[in-house]
């Protein structure tokens, strides 16, 4: 089993609900969960990995407007699994698409865009660590 990090923007946030419901879907099982509203400084920590790119303002601006919520999820290759729920990264591109995403569906537009999901397991374990942070070592 694959672990990920999972989070609802602010924008998806009233759509939890509908988001659960896919996950459980899915197969994919929340083994976290936290509420949280991020603040600048988190959001741009979390998207560190951006932070040359134009769009990396409007993002933490967007990241820190309402709470989220993150989760880790687990479940047979977890990682591609959400991120395959979730769909393409801009939500219009994702709405031209046969198959209904998280994007197609709550999503607004290609930054508000309802849902983050880790890309890699060195992402996962880090975007987890983040949100969840283990008090003891191994
Ligand atoms: P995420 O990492 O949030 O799951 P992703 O991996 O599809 O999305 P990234 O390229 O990692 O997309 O970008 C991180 C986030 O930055 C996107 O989810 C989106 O909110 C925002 N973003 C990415 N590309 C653009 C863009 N061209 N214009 C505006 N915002 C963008």
């Amino acid at each position: 089993k694959e672990r990920t990090l999972a989070m609802v923007k602010p924008d998806a946030l009233s759509r939890l609900g509908d988001i659960l419901e896919t996950i459980h879907a899915a197969n994919l099982i929340v083994i976290k969960a936290k509420m949280t509203t991020l603040t600048l400084s988190q959001a741009s920590d979390f998207y560190m990995e951006h932070q040359s790119k134009p769009f990396f303002s409007n993002l933490v601006q967007f990241m820190s407007s309402g709470p989220v919520v993150a989760m880790e999820l687990m479940g047979d290759e977890a990682i591609g699994a959400w991120r395959r729920l979730l769909g393409p990264t801009d939500s219009a591109m994702a709405r031209q698409e046969a198959q209904a995403s998280v994007r197609a569906r709550f999503g607004t537009d290609g930054t508000q865009n309802a849902g983050h999901g880790s890309d890699s397991v060195a992402s996962a374990a880090r975007e987890v660590e983040f949100f969840f942070p283990s008090t003891a070592g191994h």
